[in-house]
């Protein structure tokens, strides 16, 4: 489903980034990782030093750019963004990193597809501050050694153990984010209706919270939706019933499921009797990539308690079998 893919990639619509939160007031739910995060950058400031670094890790849409954001203003220093994936030469590193101003942050996402030789050149970057560049080869090869300014590095990844350890223990804080409730997700959705300033029923903005899989990217796009819905359907009233109505037409279900989870689910239960059954089979069984079922897909259902992971793969629940209305089998392990 696209308002799915738009989890999972950049942000996009304008209308989405002025939703975006600017500081730590605007930035609902989260409470752990925020609390760390305004020690650390009030302790850096008050010693006139920069940030130390920090790996963020969970779901995509949860708020990891955002927050990286926050932190550039809270210390009063740009913010350089940079995916993970795109760095895939040393001197394409080398290039980012000795561009950077004094105390910047530089956001990595997707922090853990760097590729392993260019991870290496990020050790000595954000420990000691330097890299050494190979130039030239055969007898005239030799290293040169580029001190860099002191930067931040705030890295984003969807699961921590993606990141090779010695990556890892670079970080000095790492924290992960969480699914967001039902009522921090009513009060970023009042939030985003203020903002477009946009007429809504609270019952209708629990409908919508309750179905965005606790995830503050997909509440906006499915705000953004209702709005256009109600406009066209509903003279611009968003009440419960018109929420549904959007949903429904979005095929989302009451408990946030959408087509690709039901298809999950139901191919589990037909093909393999509800599993055991591995990741690679299943993404070739739905017509998903393995990347996005096993971040955006999985992680809720999982967490939703409809499938659960095995060392033999993944295995439907007694909720979901009950979900896609099957009779679980006789003797069925769960
Ligand atoms: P990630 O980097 O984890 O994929 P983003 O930081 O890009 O997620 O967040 C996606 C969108 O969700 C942002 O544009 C912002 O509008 C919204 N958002 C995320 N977290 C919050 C929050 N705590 N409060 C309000 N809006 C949020």
């Amino acid at each position: 489903a696209d308002y799915l893919r738009s989890a999972s990639t950049e942000e996009p619509l304008e209308q989405a980034n002025r939703l975006r939160p600017g500081d730590f007031s605007a930035f609902t739910g989260q409470r752990k990782t925020v609390e760390r995060l305004q020690v650390m950058a009030r302790a850096a400031k008050t010693r006139g030093d920069s940030l130390n670094h920090v790996l963020l890790s969970g779901p995509p849409g949860l708020g990891k750019t955002t927050l990286a954001h926050i932190l550039g203003s809270e210390m009063g220093v740009g913010v350089r963004v940079i995916s993970g994936p795109v760095i895939d030469k040393p001197s394409d590193l080398a290039g980012v990193l000795t561009s950077l101003e004094e105390g910047e942050i530089l956001f990595i996402d997707e922090i853990h597809r760097i590729p392993k030789t260019v991870e290496e050149y990020l050790y000595t970057a954000i420990e000691d501050f330097y890299i050494d560049i190979l130039i030239d080869q055969g007898p005239n090869a030799r290293t040169v050694r580029l001190s860099l300014p002191r930067f931040c590095l705030v890295g984003a990844t969807t699961r921590v153990g993606l990141l090779t350890a010695p990556l890892r223990n670079r970080f000095t804080l790492q924290s992960r984010l969480e699914y967001y409730d039902r009522k921090d997700l009513l009060t970023i959705a009042q939030r985003s209706c203020r903002l477009l300033e946009m007429e809504a029923e609270t019952d209708g903005l629990l409908e919508i919270a309750s179905r965005a899989r606790g995830t503050p990217r997909i509440l906006n796009n499915l705000i953004l939706f209702a709005r256009d819905f109600a406009q066209e359907r509903s003279e611009g009233h968003l009440d419960r019933k018109t929420a549904a109505a959007a949903l429904e037409m979005l095929e989302i279900d009451n408990n946030g499921l959408d087509e690709m989870d039901k298809r999950l689910l139901r191919f589990i239960a037909e093909n393999y009797r509800g599993g055991p059954v591995g990741l690679k089979s299943l993404a070739v069984g739905v017509g998903e990539e393995v990347q996005t079922l096993e971040d955006v897909h999985e992680p809720f259902l999982i967490q939703e308690g409809y499938l659960q992971r095995t060392a033999q793969g993944r295995m439907l629940t007694a909720k979901g079998w009950q979900t896609i209305g099957l009779p679980m089998p006789e003797g069925f392990q769960k």
